[in-house]
């Protein structure tokens, strides 16, 4: 299927590795130029290179800096003519205890899974609704759906961004321009081993066993892939995909054992 976005402009954020990166690949698959974000350079324009071999003719540029703060989003921002597709990333917050938690360590949370979101799309929504088009796709996180435990920062600042673009969602869409959240459960990425790193090490096994172990609990049988993720992404963002909004798509391997 052609998605009808070849052209389009598209800032993702948080874009170097992971599912970001699948993401930015599948987009660039589409034909659409890509702004990308990290905050490493080095990994980054490494990355931007991968990308730009993708399809012929597509315009990369890769921006350096903190999506979290002020600064790296109008870095991120300026570097983009205009934002007809955003996606929505950074890393997640650490694990830990709650009694651990200080005020300063929710606002470091607030600010990269829910204010740094929030803020790209008051910048960009406006523009977009004026051209008729925009498709906007927040990665969150399958926490937000069964909450884990000790992901206590993910599961708040994620679930206040979820609230928030419940009701933007429905302001938009008669302009075209629709936002959706793509919900992760485990995938295969760096994030997924450093969680795993601390699960092997609380165990006392090796890190492979435990992922192995992990990976089978899945009714899946396996993770999932930051290019099946980034597939999905791209259809949330085609042409086709304007009656979509508001919705919350959970990625897990059908790990969450509701009907609903
Ligand atoms: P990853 O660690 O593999 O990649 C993260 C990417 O984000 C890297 O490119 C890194 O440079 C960049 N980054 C991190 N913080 C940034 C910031 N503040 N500004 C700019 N760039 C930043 O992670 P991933 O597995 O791709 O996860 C992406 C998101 O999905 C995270 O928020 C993570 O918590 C969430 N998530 C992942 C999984 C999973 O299984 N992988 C499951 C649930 C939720």
């Amino acid at each position: 299927m052609d998605l009808g976005i070849a052209g389009k402009w598209a800032l993702v954020c948080a874009a170097s590795k992971g599912l970001g990166k699948g993401c930015a690949q599948a987009l660039a698959g589409e034909g659409v130029n890509l702004v990308v974000t990290a905050r490493g350079a080095d990994a980054l324009e490494a990355t931007a290179r991968e990308l730009r071999a993708i399809r012929a003719g597509i315009e990369v540029r890769a921006v350096a800096g903190d999506i979290a703060t002020p600064e790296g989003r109008a870095a991120a921002l300026g570097a983009c003519p205009q934002v007809d597709i955003l996606v929505n990333n950074a890393g997640g917050p650490p694990p830990g205890d709650f009694r651990d938690w200080d005020r300063d360590a929710w606002i470091r949370a607030l600010d990269a899974n829910m204010l740094a979101p929030i803020e790209l799309m008051k910048a960009v929504v406006d523009p977009m609704m004026a051209r008729g088009f925009g498709r906007i796709v927040n990665i969150t996180s399958a926490a937000v759906k069964a909450p884990i435990d000790i992901l206590g920062l993910s599961n708040g600042a994620r679930s206040g961004l979820t609230g928030f673009v419940a009701g933007l969602s429905r302001k938009t869409v008669a302009r075209n321009v629709t936002i959706n959240n793509l919900l992760p459960g485990p995938f295969d990425t760096d994030r997924l081993k450093a969680t795993m790193a601390g699960a092997a090490q609380a165990a006392g096994k090796p890190i492979e066993e435990v992922m192995a172990q992990r990976a089978l609990q899945n009714p899946a049988r396996r993770f999932g892939t930051a290019a099946e993720f980034g597939a999905a992404c791209a259809f949330l963002c085609s042409a086709q995909a304007g009656f979509i909004t508001g919705q919350n798509l959970l990625m897990d391997g059908g790990a969450y054992p509701g009907t609903f």
